[in-house]
């Protein structure tokens, strides 16, 4: 699958064209921004360029998703609408990627167009982390609370860290430090974030190329008063004149920063202790949050380049189990292919990870992964349901004992599974309370005994049978059979058929479920909602697609012949996929 990954920022436009199957991309570019060239004619003149190419979906970064949205989402026009909102709390980034979106879709309007949010995966910050200590009614009217970005590097690095590491991620607690010209640390508690530096905007938090981060808010009273004429020119202060370029005085690059370092510049020297100094602060801060922290990860620019600001971040840290290999740190080098390094020394108790962070690749799986979703709800899942009414398998042996030892299975009428079929013969269950007549015999014959009733029949019986899968009746319950030639009193063989679905190895590639799966059921548009739970997956060359159920289940469903339901499952693969499915046949 090619999906084109598609970054509009303020001042450039990148792009990826990524193969998702095999992670590699095809082609990638950027083309800057000028008064004469805005998100959307950029756009335009990049999809001139793939008009030859396949594309199979679109995956846009979108700054801000606020609270609105959790994770990626197709793009349609109430989606366009929400992101919209969020255009005054990230004015320099949601316009272009609106405009960009909009033109992107007029060029490839038969492609899916999928947002994915830099807040996203920060919607997981728990209360604590996600609000400022000023008045909660303010703060809700103006939506005003910490939501975080970076998320899709954040979330990118952590995995691949727990892969380097070999463990699972959700047990795991990662500090990820994304240090580039933007810069922000996450707290990545068993999977989730649940804390981030950066807040209602990116300007919170670490010191960055030309941000400030963390400042007192009585420092922009005091500019508001005595410096700035008014608050967008303090805003551009803040955000474009400050961080490394304002302490510094010379740039926002960290290479020329520590070039002048190295050659006694002190305002250069000034901006590389606070940015360090601000970074190692987070640090701590986040192991305390968390209890506890086992792997630090630097990425970004600064973080996968600068051995000598890792150094200066790490160093001193050893109270928290983090000791830097200084050998390992100055040879470090990350690329998408090698994209883990380690710089902790082997005694290390906390190791120190650098990852080659590949926020297009993530935008790109999710993209993906979504499209994936949408396909497998459309194709065609229905399932017919058959309700299974009481029946009898028998062994040659027993079918003599009650019939004589001449008879045979007479043949009444063909069930939907090939090969079987319905018989003439008719049995009588005898229980300890009631008896049951007429239950019908199924062919052929089979090599095991085994009488499949339901949990009222039981209780008609008066005889407690487990739930089975068919063909388990080993220690299953006792029951006496009367037929015209005889009787015969079981030891075993009384089951009540536990709920299945038999299944052809086509269907059930179809469905991404194997043999001995277990999925759920959700039958709904009926008379009555209900959720089968622990439906057994059959799956054999010899079986049509059908779900069984017994009298009861049907009844419970209130199902009947025009019952049309959404048939959910929560396959093996974390697939979620809605199955259409109706009542059909009756095997009686
Ligand atoms: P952005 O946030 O714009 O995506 P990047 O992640 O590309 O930023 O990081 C840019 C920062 O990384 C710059 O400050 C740059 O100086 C720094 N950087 C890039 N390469 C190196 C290097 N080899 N050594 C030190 N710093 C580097």
């Amino acid at each position: 699958m090619n999906i084109l990954v598609i970054n509009c920022g303020s001042s450039s436009v990148k792009y990826q064209l990524i193969d998702c199957l095999h992670e590699v991309t095809v082609t990638e570019g950027v083309t800057e921004l000028s008064a004469n060239v805005d998100a959307a004619v950029a756009v335009k003149q990049l999809l001139q360029k793939f008009r030859n190419e396949i594309i199979d979906a679109v995956g846009h970064r979108v700054v801000h998703g606020g609270d609105t949205f959790r994770d990626a989402v197709l793009i349609d026009a109430a989606v366009l609408a929400k992101i919209q909102e969020w255009v005054p709390l990230a004015p320099l980034h949601n316009p272009p990627a609106l405009a960009g979106i909009e033109a992107s879709q007029t060029v490839l309007a038969d492609v899916p167009h999928v947002a994915v949010f830099d807040t996203a995966f920060h919607a997981t910050l728990p209360r604590r982390a996600s609000h400022y200590a000023i008045d909660t009614t303010l703060a809700e009217k103006h939506r005003i609370r910490r939501y975080g970005f970076h998320g899709t590097s954040h979330q990118f690095v952590a995995l691949e860290a727990a892969r380097y590491l070999g463990r699972p991620l959700n047990e795991l607690r990662l500090i990820t430090l994304h240090l580039g010209n933007g810069a922000s640390a996450c707290a990545v508690e068993m999977g989730s974030s649940t804390e981030t530096s950066m807040g209602m905007t990116p300007l919170e938090g670490l010191v960055m190329g030309s941000r400030s981060g963390d400042i007192d808010a009585g420092v922009i009273f005091k500019l508001l008063r005595d410096e700035v004429k008014n608050v967008d020119e303090l805003d551009k202060l803040l955000n474009l004149r400050s961080g490394i370029k304002g302490l510094s005085g010379l740039s926002h690059d960290i290479r020329e920063i520590e070039a002048a370092a190295a050659s006694g510049h002190d305002g250069a020297r000034l901006s590389i202790a606070v940015f360090a100094h601000r970074v190692k602060k987070y640090i701590g801060a986040y192991a305390a949050a968390m209890g506890g922290v086992d792997a630090v990860i630097l990425t970004g620019g600064i973080g996968e380049n600068s051995a000598s600001l890792r150094q200066r971040i790490l160093q001193r840290l050893e109270f928290l189990g983090i000791q830097v290999d200084e050998d390992n740190n100055q040879h470090a080098e990350v690329d998408h292919q090698n994209k883990v390094a380690l710089i902790t020394t082997d005694n290390s108790r906390v190791p120190a990870l650098v990852v080659k962070t590949n926020e297009e690749l993530m935008i790109a799986r999710q993209a993906a992964c979504l499209i994936g979703q949408q396909a497998s709800l459309k194709t065609d899942l229905s399932i017919p349901i058959a309700v299974s009414a009481r029946h009898l398998h028998l062994d040659k042996h027993t079918f003599a004992l009650l019939f004589g030892d001449d008879a045979e299975p007479t043949h009444h009428a063909d069930l939907s599974q090939p090969g079987q079929f319905s018989c003439k013969e008719k049995v009588t269950l005898v229980g300890t309370r009631n008896t049951i007549e007429g239950v019908r015999l199924l062919g052929p014959l089979r090599s095991k005994n085994q009488i499949e009733v339901s949990r009222t029949d039981e209780y008609l019986l008066g005889i407690d049978a487990p739930v089975r899968d068919s063909g388990r009746v080993k220690d299953s319950a006792p029951i006496t059979l009367k037929g015209p030639k005889g009787i015969v009193k079981l030891k075993e063989g009384l089951i009540c058929a536990r709920r299945h679905i038999h299944m052809h190895p086509d269907d059930a590639e179809r469905f991404g479920v194997k043999n001995k799966d277990e999925v759920e059921v959700a039958i709904t548009g009926g008379p009555r909602d209900l959720i089968f739970c622990d439906v057994l997956v059959r799956v054999s060359h010899g079986y049509r697609l059908e779900m069984h159920i017994d009298t009861d289940e049907a009844n419970a469903a209130e199902l009947d012949r025009q019952s049309i339901g959404e048939l959910v499952y929560s396959g093996v693969n974390d697939r979620l996929a809605s199955i259409r499915c109706a009542k059909t046949t009756n095997q009686n």
